[in-house]
């Protein structure tokens, strides 16, 4: 298709935030508003996806591109911080319609990019067959050929800026995250936690770690959030959702982060043998996730953080769980 006139910039679909520093938050609309982000880079005339959403998100992904007038071939790279449907899911449809892109993604994922048949099938266990069909609808294939791997303090270029790759496992070990020198900030995926907008607040927001199964690693995440903290950062990019720490926040919210982490490892080792596993796991995470947030001045109550977080609970029991079960004592 071809863009009939160059809309300017103050003209972006409501899903499209222009976070300065040319840096652009792209709503991907998985699950509800402000849940699941996207990030275009563009720099003099070049640009860069990091991550992708679902493959329902791919036609977002393409209108960001339209309202800021860049041609497809504009784009030089695709980047998932790691494999996760959520983060990577619309990188084959995406790349289909990019045709000078190449996907950077970190060595483990690679495969899975080029045949996301496991990808599918490990996804599948989690959510059940009808939840696949109806948030993530399919996977396309990335050809081997436009596929390259990362590796820990790559240097990457986006027009005349130079970005950073570091290797951070601990929420999955097919994660990397993205420094931007230009804004000082990580685009963290899902190694920095999950603040969405709503746990906002007048002291700078809450924020939780996230244990999706079936890699987390909460020793490997808690030196991943300290690389992380080490580099200064002014800003955070996260998936779940938005920029945040900006005007000096971000080291509260790592202090907040390694915390929660801290207490929901020690609940866990304290639930190892309960009966009921998930439900132990499900009940003390809740408790620590209301606590935290009512004492960093959220002003929810513990049925609005269940209502709130049920989808993340769930997932970060279910991670737990797994994490438990591979940790020998
Ligand atoms: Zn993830």
């Amino acid at each position: 298709m071809s863009v009939m006139s160059a809309p300017s910039p103050n003209a972006l679909p409501r899903f499209v935030h222009d976070l300065g520093h040319g840096v652009f938050c792209i709503d991907t609309a998985f699950v509800r508003d402000e849940f699941d982000a996207a990030y275009l880079l563009v720099d003099d005339g070049r640009a860069a996806f990091v991550d992708t959403g679902t493959h329902f998100a791919v036609p977002r992904l393409l209108a960001a591109l339209d309202a800021l007038a860049l041609p497809r071939d504009a784009v030089d790279w695709v980047i998932p911080t790691h494999v996760h449907l959520d983060h990577a899911g619309g990188a084959g449809a995406l790349m289909a319609e990019l045709p000078v892109a190449s996907l950077l993604i970190h060595p483990r994922g690679a495969r899975h990019m080029v045949d996301p048949t496991a990808l599918w099938q490990g996804a599948t266990a989690v959510y059940g067959p009808d939840e696949m069909q109806r948030s993530y609808g399919q996977v396309v294939p990335v050809p081997e050929t436009r596929v390259q791997t990362s590796h820990d303090e790559q240097a990457l270029t986006v027009g005349r800026r130079t970005l950073r790759l570091i290797d951070t496992p601990g929420h999955a070990r097919h994660h990397h995250c993205i420094w931007d020198e230009a804004s000082r900030g990580w685009f963290a995926g899902d190694c920095f936690g999950i603040s969405y907008p709503e746990l906002g607040n007048a002291e700078g927001g809450w924020i939780l770690p996230t244990s999706t199964p079936v890699q987390f690693e909460p020793a490997e995440l808690d030196k991943t959030i300290a690389r992380l903290l080490a580099a200064e950062p002014a800003c955070m990019y996260l998936t779940h959702y938005g920029r945040v720490g900006e005007g000096g926040g971000v080291p509260r919210l790592g202090r907040i982060l390694r915390e929660v982490l801290a207490q929901s490892v020690a609940m866990a080792e304290a639930v190892r043998g309960h009966a009921s596993r998930h439900e132990a796991l499900k009940a003390g995470l809740l408790d620590i996730y209301a606590d935290s947030s009512a004492r960093h001045g959220c002003g929810f109550t513990r049925d609005e953080i269940a209502r709130l977080l049920a989808v993340d609970i769930e997932l970060n029991a279910q991670g737990t769980a797994v994490w438990l079960d591979k940790s020998r004592h």
